[in-house]
């Protein structure tokens, strides 16, 4: 799939197949065509040419909200006036779920992120730490087929950074769902990913478990 801005292609030629249940991590200095390619991905922006799949269905021409995934942002907004627990039930509040099937999920993400004691807290109430796996409690609580990461640790000091992406790592050995993840950090990547997936200008340049990627001089 490719990606023009008034006619300067900012992604080409990408052409990747990810397996259920993987990580895969995207790669490379700033302005090389990660967030553009997972924002194709995710239906956030039109796609120039190519086709996108997920599962068995061609989702080109769907709605971000019908392609069946979670975006986890860098800065996502928790609302200020919700719970925790109404926070992470929002989403689906929205669509035609059960109540007791939303309290269900609600409370079994709220188990796999270990927040069960903050449910009824205000975001003001939490830590750095504590915001960002409400964040990935909301995604998980749609069991959507594929999670997207969009440098979800990059506003954290390190010490923080390091802690949430064991958590991250550790929700998704839990969770087993496909994760594409993007960020510049190259220990992040090699942290986190079954595959890495290393692009420049716009173009991938390898793609490779971590312990098989060779460096550039
Ligand atoms: P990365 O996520 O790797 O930092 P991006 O996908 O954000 O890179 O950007 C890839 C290229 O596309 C860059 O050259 C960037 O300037 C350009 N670009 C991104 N978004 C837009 C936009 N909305 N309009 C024009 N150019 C854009
Ligand atoms: P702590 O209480 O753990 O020090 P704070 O809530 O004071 O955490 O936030 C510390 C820093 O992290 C602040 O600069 C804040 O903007 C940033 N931050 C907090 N929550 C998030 C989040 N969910 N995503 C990104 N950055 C965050």
């Amino acid at each position: 799939m490719a990606k023009d801005y008034g006619g300067v292609r900012a992604v080409h030629g990408i052409d990747l197949e990810i397996a259920d249940g993987e990580f895969v991590v995207l790669v490379g200095p700033s302005g090389c065509g990660k967030s553009t390619t997972l924002r194709m991905i995710a239906g956030l922006e039109d796609i120039s040419s190519g086709r996108i799949s997920i599962g068995d269905r061609e989702v080109n021409d769907l709605p971000a909200r019908e392609r069946g995934i979670s975006m986890v942002f860098q800065n996502y907004a928790l609302y200020p006036h919700l719970s925790v627990f109404e926070n992470m039930a929002f989403g689906l509040s929205l669509g035609r779920t059960p109540k007791d099937e939303i309290e269900r999920r609600v409370r079994e993400a709220a188990r796999i992120l270990d927040i069960e004691g903050l449910l009824e807290r205000k975001p003001r109430a939490l830590s750095g730490g504590q915001r960002q796996r409400v964040a990935m409690g909301r995604a998980i609580v749609r069991h959507p087929q594929a999670f997207l990461f969009d440098e979800p640790l990059s506003n954290l000091d390190a010490e923080l950074r390091t802690q949430m992406r064991s958590e991250i790592k550790r929700v998704h050995q839990r969770v087993g769902t496909t994760t594409i993840y993007v960020t510049h950090d190259q220990v992040e990547a090699m942290t986190l990913a079954d595959r890495v997936v290393v692009m420049r200008d716009g173009r991938i340049e390898q793609v490779a478990p971590p312990q098989e990627l060779y460096s550039h001089p």
